[in-house]
């Protein structure tokens, strides 16, 4: 990774945006904008139990160049986006058609509306280098980025807090995803050089501290997505909420770590209930105790943290595939890698590891090679460390 601060990076990036701006013939930019794509680092399927989520900002971005319209009508081009031009005019009565990029952007236009924000109608040009679909988050981002600048344009403040869930409303209701809070709040809330730990029982969150030049993430995309038929994340949702009605309690959350294996004997719970409850109560403790560890520099113990979610992942919530096991156990062995595991909902997607910034360039080059050799893919990876969240600014 380039050793350019976020800013350097932008001016670089800026003319290129402008560029696109002019050819689109939309005159010249009055804001520019970015949000950051992102990475969970710990704390995997718990958001649903009343759990933690110790997400990172990543160095991929989401870019923007907009200007304001004085005729209510909004125009969209994306350079990686194949769509023609998406077109619509600001109105109460916004709805999402299709499947179109632009209902991300209608969504986060419809809550400022809500808000009795009143929104003009904007030109704007997006580049993006955060890769689409592949689980770092670029949909929240794109809300995120839209958020800052229609603000920025008009002149209007919101809390950011308010903004990552007008923009989680955006998602649920213009692309039917019903997410948690945490892509939208790492997008938005994250800082440079700290993890957003995002508290799921109230959304509550803290930042905390994972800063050190010699320590970064390599974020290691499997390039493979083995969809479910048997609804394997429903399935497992439902069943952790089962086993919390027969605890007596409302989530998971509330399990005494060091009163598992007794818990675990209690009658009703099917064995597949056992492993899930497992897993949420030690990944729970897990996640703290990464904060905890990261703030200390204690990599020993935290890659240790890291290579134990993943086991709990693959063993008791049996949410991995081949591929990432492949990825884990090859990087886990590895000189300067402190852990590694499975990020997101899995089954396909993405490992991060915990790496000594020095042997990034070897690593790569080692997993590249034998995961080529074992499954004939190309993996993508690429190192980053923690970055701020989005944010707009007037050209
Ligand atoms: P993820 O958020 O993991 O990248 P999603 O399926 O949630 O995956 O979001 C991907 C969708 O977001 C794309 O199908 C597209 O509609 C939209 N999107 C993201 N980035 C861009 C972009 N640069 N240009 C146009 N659309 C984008
Ligand atoms: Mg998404």
């Amino acid at each position: 990774m380039s050793e350019t601060t976020i800013l350097d990076e932008h001016e670089e990036t800026l003319s290129e945006l402008k560029a696109l701006f002019t050819e689109a013939g939309f005159g010249a930019p009055e804001v520019f904008g970015c949000a950051p794509g992102r990475v969970n680092v710990i704390g995997e399927h718990i958001d649903y139990n009343g759990g933690l989520v110790l997400p990172a900002a990543i160095d991929r971005w989401v870019r923007v160049a907009m200007s304001r319209r004085s005729d209510g009508k909004v125009r969209l081009i994306s350079a990686q986006s194949t769509d023609a031009m998406v077109e619509f005019s600001v109105s109460v009565d916004l709805a999402p058609e299709g499947k179109s990029w632009g209902n991300y952007v209608k969504g986060v236009v419809a809550g400022l509306l809500k808000e009795g924000i009143e929104v003009p109608g904007f030109d704007a040009v997006v580049n993006s280098t955060v890769p689409v679909g592949g689980g770092l988050s670029s949909s929240a981002a794109l809300e995120a980025v839209f958020g800052k600048m229609i603000l920025t344009l008009i002149g209007v403040e919101m809390e950011d807090i308010a903004l990552a869930k007008l923009c989680q409303k955006a998602e649920h209701d213009f692309a039917g995803v019903p997410c948690g809070l945490m892509d939208q709040a790492a997008v938005i809330l994250c800082e440079e050089g700290k993890l957003l730990m995002l508290d799921c029982v109230d959304d509550s969150f803290q930042h905390a501290s994972f800063d050190d030049p010699d320590w970064g993430l390599l974020i290691i995309n499997s390039c493979v997505s083995h969809e479910l038929s048997d609804g394997g994340y429903a399935a497992r949702r439902d069943a952790c909420h089962e086993a919390a009605r027969i605890l007596g309690v409302d989530t998971l959350r509330e399990v005494d770590p060091a009163k598992l294996e007794e818990v675990l004997q209690t009658p009703g719970l099917t064995e597949e209930m056992r492993r899930y409850v497992r897993h949420v109560v030690t990944e729970i403790a897990r996640t703290l105790e990464t904060v905890k560890v990261l703030s200390e520099r204690d990599y020993k113990r935290a890659g240790e943290l890291l290579n134990a979610s993943h086991a709990s992942l693959r063993d008791d919530y049996r949410v991995s595939c081949v591929e990432l096991d492949f990825i884990a156990a090859l990087a886990q062995k590895q000189e300067g890698v402190a852990g590694c595991r499975m990020t997101g909902g899995g089954f396909g997607g993405s490992a991060i590891a915990l790496v000594r910034r020095d042997c990034v360039d070897t690593l790569t080059a080692l997993i590249e090679e034998r995961y080529r050799a074992e499954f004939g893919i190309e993996p993508k990876i690429f190192e980053t460390r923690p970055m701020g969240g989005a944010r707009a600014w007037m050209a």
